[in-house]
Order: C-alpha cells, then structure tokens, then sequence
C-alpha cells in the first residue's frame, strides 16, 4: 500500500484533529503518503482531497473541530453517489481509507469495504453511543464541558434555592447526562433507556429540601427531551422555583481535553497500522485502554446500554 486517505463525517467531535494528525504522521512515518479528504463523503465525491505533509496537521492537536471540516451527505447513500466516491479513490491512487465519525459514517466506511475497499473505522462522536468501545473521540471533552456549566449553574441554583433541570446532548444514549450526572453531583439522571418515576423524582426534591439542601440539579438527556414540560411539572408538585438549561452547541465544540488528545493519537495509529497490515473493514475502539478492532459490520449491529453501575451509584450518591 502507497497511499491512504483519512476524512471526517457526520457531527465534529473534540479529538477528531488529534486523530488525522496521527494519521498523517504516522502514515507518512512507515513512508505512506496521506491525502486529507474535505466535508466527508461530499468532498470525495467532488474530489475535494489533497496532499497533507507533516507540516499539514501542525498546529491542530489543541483544536476542537476538524480541520478536514464534515459534512452530512445524502448522496453518499445513493448507489449512484456511492460509485462516483469510489472511483474518485481510484482516480486518485487511493488504497487505504479511515472514516472518523459516528454510526452513520461507519455505514459508509462499511459500504466502501463490501465494495472491497480497504476501509478502517475510527468512532468519533461525543455521544458515546457505539456500544463495541468504552469511549469515542470527543466523549470525555462533552463531559468536561457539561460538568463544568453544572458548576457554574449551581453557583445560582444553591443562592437562589432552585431546581434546574438542565438537558444535554448525546441522542438516544443517556451517557453524557449519566457519567456527568454523577461527575456533577445531580439528584437525578434522566436518560432514554430508562423509564422515570416523576414522583419520586419530586420525593427526591422535597426530601432534599428538608435536609437543608441549597439546590436540586436534574439532568435530562435530550433523547428523552421536553425540558420545559418537565420543570413544569415538578414546579405543580413540590412548588419549588425551577429553572431550565439546555445546553446545546456548546457540548460539541471547545478544547479537547489531553484524554480525547490521545484517545484520537491511538486510535489513528492503531488504523494506520490495520491498513498497513492488511486488515480491512475494521472498526477501532478502546477496551480497557487497550486499543482494539472489530469488524464495521458488528460495530454498527451491537447495541448499547447504559451503564446500570453507574446509574445506581449515581441514584445512591443523590440520598
Ligand atoms: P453523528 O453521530 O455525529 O451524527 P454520524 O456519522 O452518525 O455522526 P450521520 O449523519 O448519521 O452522522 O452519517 C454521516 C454520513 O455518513 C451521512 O451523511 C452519509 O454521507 C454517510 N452514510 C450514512 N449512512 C450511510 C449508508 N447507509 N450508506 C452510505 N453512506 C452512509
């Protein structure tokens, strides 16, 4: 193999630069040349791609984002889209590729290797919900963000004695509100997977209150959603005074933290290796801080739950 490519699609993680810059680097450190692919699967439909050198991917590991930019492509689905992509690989000698981004992207990377097109994985998205790997890129930087806004949030929530529901991201995976939940000392955690018990919730409250408790933070995941209704609710039954957060965009974007930094380093050099080796297909992950792969097509099928231990210690912790 002479030359592989690396691009980045769906949603931009933290960590997702760290990530290209290992490949680059260490593509071009076992004498690889590398192409940058731009906007995802839309840029190597239009032949959006060119040459990265070392000096391409300086300045970047610090930098939420991706330099390569991303893009949602429709027409990357479509057999027609499908073709003109891979032969713009072919166009440009291209032999090996790695697909940072989420489930979605992992489709396509999958596509492309059915096709028999070497084709490597790497799970960048910040909402942990690719069950076959403890964490994907830009999971742990989202947290840092999330703990960090329920800090300042309850600054005001214990001066002025309210309850704050805040919601946060990650779609159908309760994991952002679940680890930042117990991170950031929340009374309740709210996720998809689980049904609630509105009462006790409001018990919960009450009971706090009692206590002396200066505040109540809930946190919602957004797969859940409909923050507003629930302050409403919990305001008709324990009359506290609640407030909302929806904490959006900010999630996505920022500094990623030195984890993300070398999670995205390991787990570029772990699929410029796979490539090189001769290993396709492939999905990479991170099991007990140990780098592993598995193949796409069971990294996209494998469900995810959430993490019971640490939704009871969370519940125990919030007495
Ligand atoms: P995030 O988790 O941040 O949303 P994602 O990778 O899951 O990231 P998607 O929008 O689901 O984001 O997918 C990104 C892109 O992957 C799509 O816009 C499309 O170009 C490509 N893709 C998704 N599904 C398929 C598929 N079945 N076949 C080919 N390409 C696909």
């Amino acid at each position: 193999m002479k030359r592989i490519a690396v691009l980045t699609s769906g949603g931009d993680a933290p960590g997702m630069n760290a990530a290209i810059r290992s490949v680059v680097r260490t593509g071009i450190y076992h004498g690889l040349e590398v192409a940058g692919i731009y906007q995802g699967y839309r840029g190597l439909i239009a032949g959006d791609i060119e040459m990265l050198k070392i000096t391409s991917v300086g300045d970047i590991i610090h930098r939420g984002g991706t330099m390569l930019r991303t893009a949602r492509c429709e027409e990357f689905k479509t057999d027609a889209g499908f073709e003109r992509g891979l032969n713009m690989l072919k166009m440009y000698n291209i032999e090996g590729l790695v697909v940072i981004g989420g489930d979605g992207s992992f489709q396509g990377a999958r596509r492309l290797s059915d096709a028999g097109f070497p084709t490597i994985g790497i799970p960048g998205t910040i909402d942990n919900d690719l069950a076959y790997t403890d964490f994907t890129l830009g999971f742990d930087t989202a947290l840092n963000t999330v703990v960090n806004a329920i800090g300042h949030i309850r600054d005001t929530s214990s001066s002025h004695g309210t309850v704050n529901v805040i919601e946060v991201m990650g779609r159908d995976c309760g994991d952002i509100a679940l680890y930042a939940g117990l991170a950031g000392g929340a009374e309740a955690v709210i996720i998809p997977e689980l049904d609630y018990d509105i009462d006790a919730l409001c018990r919960t409250i009450i009971h706090g209150k009692k206590r002396g408790k200066l505040h109540s933070i809930i946190l919602l995941a957004e797969g859940v959603g409909k923050p507003y209704e629930l302050a409403e609710e919990i305001h008709r039954k324990t009359s506290s005074d609640v407030k909302v957060s929806v904490i959006g965009y900010l999630q996505r974007g920022g500094t990623p933290t030195p984890s993300d930094r070398i999670l995205g380093s390991r787990m570029g050099a772990h699929a410029v290796d796979l490539l090189r080796t001769g290993s396709e297909g492939r999905a990479v992950g991170i099991k007990g801080n140990e780098m592993i792969d598995i193949p796409l097509e069971e990294a996209i099928m494998m469900k995810k739950d959430y993490d019971k231990g640490i939704y009871e210690l969370a519940r125990i912790l919030a007495i």
